[in-house]
């Protein structure tokens, strides 16, 4: 059954939960939206419909440490970063929840998988957030994903006129609300809430495209496509379904850390071997690796396509060299 948060209660709910361990949510800064940790006097805003960047970084931090260590003399001593505290997850949209089913496949679904990721991912409560009105540039619908709905989640929640409606999902979404309980109340107004929203599809018409380019690694498309990129990387910041990453290590005679952060295809170091040889030298390369990981690599190894249709890359390239454009050059278009 789904409860009733007041919006004059939300506040209530955002301290009582972060007082039990790092809440992220939707927070505006300026003209941007991010998720970021919950404290007193941050601007939560629930209205908007697609954060500035995804909240992938919830799980795959823009940098973390990896490991610590410390010497003495001969000796190496290995310190544990992993955390147990138990993580919140406010406010997620279903195109940014199958995002991250997305990136689980790579992380968790290898042996050993990453340890860091998989205790980040177990430690955390998902609150996804339907949407109620699409953006200029989302088109989810194109991908088969329901702006409504969020399988993953542990909790569903609605926004209406009154404030949110809950729901639970899963075992963590229920001990999550019995803990939001005193602040929750049942209304049976609105415990039947339908949403009805479209988003739109630019005309494209994705079926057959991973199977088709298989065979276009050397398609003449590309020679074109790249000329415009500017090399940026933004286009892979912002989106949520993009997870490179580097390993660096510093350190000192009594000992150091490795750690990882984002890294991007679009930059020309990114595959750059110690010797000097770069396998991806120019910007064609980097553009065509970027749009064959999404639209044929990955649907080869994990049967979908890696886009979700946020639009993010939409509204950041520079240029206007995105994934919509992309599909429509190598022919993923709706015909007639
Ligand atoms: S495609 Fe656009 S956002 Fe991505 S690197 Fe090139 S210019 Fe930057
Ligand atoms: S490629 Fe663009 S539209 Fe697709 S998931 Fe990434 S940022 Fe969103």
């Amino acid at each position: 059954m789904k409860k009733l948060l007041l919006k004059e209660k939300w506040p209530e709910l955002w301290a009582l939960l972060a007082h039990e361990g790092p809440l992220y949510l939707p927070v505006e800064e300026g003209s941007v939206v991010l998720y970021q940790l919950w404290q007193e006097g941050v601007k939560v805003n629930l209205e908007a419909v697609n954060s500035t960047v995804s909240p992938k970084d919830i799980f795959l931090p823009r940098e973390e440490t990896y490991l610590r260590y410390s010497c003495q003399g001969e000796m190496l001593d290995l310190e544990d970063v992993e955390s147990d505290e138990p993580i919140i997850a406010f406010a997620l949209h279903p195109c940014d929840l199958k995002a991250i089913e997305m990136i689980d496949r790579v992380f968790l679904n290898q042996d050993p998988p990453d340890a860091l990721y998989k205790k980040r991912r177990e430690n955390t409560t998902v609150v996804a957030l339907a949407c109620r009105q699409p953006d200029p540039y989302c088109f989810c619908g194109v991908f088969g994903i329901d702006p409504t709905d969020a399988p993953g989640a542990d909790v569903m929640a609605y926004l209406t006129e009154k404030g949110l409606l809950l729901e639970e999902q899963t075992a963590k979404g229920k001990i999550l609300l019995e803990k939001a309980a005193p602040l929750l109340e049942v209304e049976a107004d609105e415990t039947n809430i339908t949403v009805d929203v479209k988003t739109q599809d630019f005309g494209l018409q994705v079926e057959g495209l991973p199977e088709d380019l298989q065979e276009r690694f050397n398609d003449p498309v590309w020679d074109d496509l790249f000329r415009s990129c500017l090399g940026c990387g933004i286009c892979t910041y912002v989106c949520p379904t993009c997870y490179c990453f580097d390993v660096e290590d510093y350190g000192h005679e009594e000992g150091g850390e490795r750690f990882r952060c984002w890294d991007s295809c679009m930059f020309g170091h990114f595959t750059q071997m110690a010797g000097g040889h770069n396998p991806r030298p120019s910007r064609k390369e980097r553009v065509r690796q970027r749009f064959m990981h999404k639209l044929c690599y990955y649907p080869e190894t994990y049967g979908e396509i890696a886009c979700v249709g946020c639009g993010r890359c939409l509204r950041s390239c520079p240029v206007n060299l995105d994934i919509v454009q992309a599909i429509k050059a190598l022919g993923g278009e709706k015909v007639g």
